[in-house]
């Protein structure tokens, strides 16, 4: 195939994935994105990949998505393995399964949610059971949960530390930063300020930032950053909660992340009180070397989601566009790239690697 020139709105998950894979394979690709730069940001208008968890959950979703992302998702969960393995950086990146938790209170709940992950396709894993002295061999850490289940094969993966390795080993790519993309057509992109420029192929992926193109909304989500020192635990946790959906994610360097939120709202304003004192409270409930840890960051962002909360790939001729990818867009990002670059006839990595 000849290389062709790519035009992507949107430098965060996916257009950096996408980035990385169409310049291995050659193509000659233009990035735009009204961020200063390449780096981080946490004040809740840059990418929502910076500021997510990073859990690849396929099983633990099902509590409220379809049996399309969880399948997605177990086959993202595979492509990670081979991406993280082709980037020098090596970010984090483990499929050691996660767990859930449960109060003794809860029990009725927990039920609730793991009848609704009990699925019967082939081969995918399911909900196991554990004893306490089970959980004390896994996660010696964790204390006052009456009720836990392994959530087999499920995977984790450090968000930052990937972007930041997908925007640092994508060779040859142009990144044109503080250029904000009006429009997205068939093999054209529109600019805020300068004259459109023309590609063979045009991604839009620009998240919250695409409508009117894509019905798209906002989701807010509020998670918070912390640096226990020794607190050993080394899978995703997730906690049955009456107002939140809990989770505990370790990061390397003894950082620990305590998510989130989910609210219909737009707001990108700084997380609240009530979020941040629930969130820790019920973290701390379950992990009691939390009572010294020192808090990080507090983040915020948006989720980009779609009116029926699913993902969605239009692509004809010359555009593709790629949204929707709501609370679990780095469980799903590989999978519907693979898909996308297939559908438009566009070789993906590992045609070349
Ligand atoms: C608190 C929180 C926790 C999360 N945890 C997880 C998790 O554990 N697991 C998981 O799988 N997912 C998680 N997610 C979801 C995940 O972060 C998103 O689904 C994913 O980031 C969506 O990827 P995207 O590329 O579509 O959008 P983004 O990553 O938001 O990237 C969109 C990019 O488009 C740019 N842009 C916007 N407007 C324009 C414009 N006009 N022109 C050009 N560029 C533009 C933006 O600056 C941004 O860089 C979480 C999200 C949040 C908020």
């Amino acid at each position: 195939m000849r290389p062709l020139s790519v035009g992507i709105a949107g430098a965060g998950l996916l257009g950096r994935l996408l980035a990385w894979q169409l310049a291995r394979a050659g193509h000659g690709v233009s990035v735009f994105d009204p961020a200063p730069g390449p780096a981080p940001g946490f004040d809740g208008r840059q990418a929502a990949g910076f500021t997510a968890a990073g859990m690849l959950s396929p099983l633990a979703e099902l509590d409220n998505s379809s049996a399309r992302v969880a399948a997605l998702g177990w086959r993202s969960i595979a492509r990670w393995r081979e991406i993280v393995a082709a980037l020098g950086a090596a970010p984090q990146f483990a499929e050691r399964g996660s767990l859930l938790l449960a109060h003794r209170s809860d029990l009725g709940a927990a039920r609730r949610v793991l009848d609704r992950l009990a699925t019967h396709a082939p081969g995918t894993p399911q909900a196991e059971a554990l004893s306490a002295a089970d959980l004390a061999r896994l996660e010696p850490g964790l204390q006052g949960a009456a009720h836990a289940w392994l959530l087999p094969r499920e995977g984790q993966i450090d968000a930052v530390a990937t972007l930041q390795a997908l925007h640092a080993e994508a060779a040859g790519v142009r990144w044109h930063w503080q250029r904000t993309v009006l429009s997205a057509s068939a093999g054209e992109l529109a600019f805020a300020q300068g004259p459109p420029r023309r590609f063979d192929w045009v991604f839009d992926v620009r998240g919250t930032g695409a409508r009117p193109a894509m019905p798209v909304r906002g989701v807010r989500g509020e998670i918070v950053w912390l640096h226990a020192t020794g607190h050993g635990l080394t899978r995703p946790v997730r906690l049955l909660h009456s107002r939140h959906r809990v989770y505990l994610v370790p990061r390397p360097g003894d950082v620990l992340l305590v998510g989130a939120s989910e609210i219909e709202s737009e707001d990108r304003s700084p997380v609240s009180l009530k979020s941040a004192v629930e969130l820790m409270t019920a973290a701390h409930s379950v992990l009691p070397a939390l009572a010294e840890a020192r808090i990080l960051r507090l983040d915020v962002n948006l989720r980009p989601a779609l009116p029926d909360n699913e993902p969605c790939t239009e692509a004809s001729e010359g555009l593709v566009r790629i949204n929707g990818l709501f609370r679990h867009g780095w469980l799903l990002a590989p999978a519907l790239v693979d898909d996308a670059l297939r559908a438009c006839r566009l070789r993906a990595f590992e045609d070349v690697s």
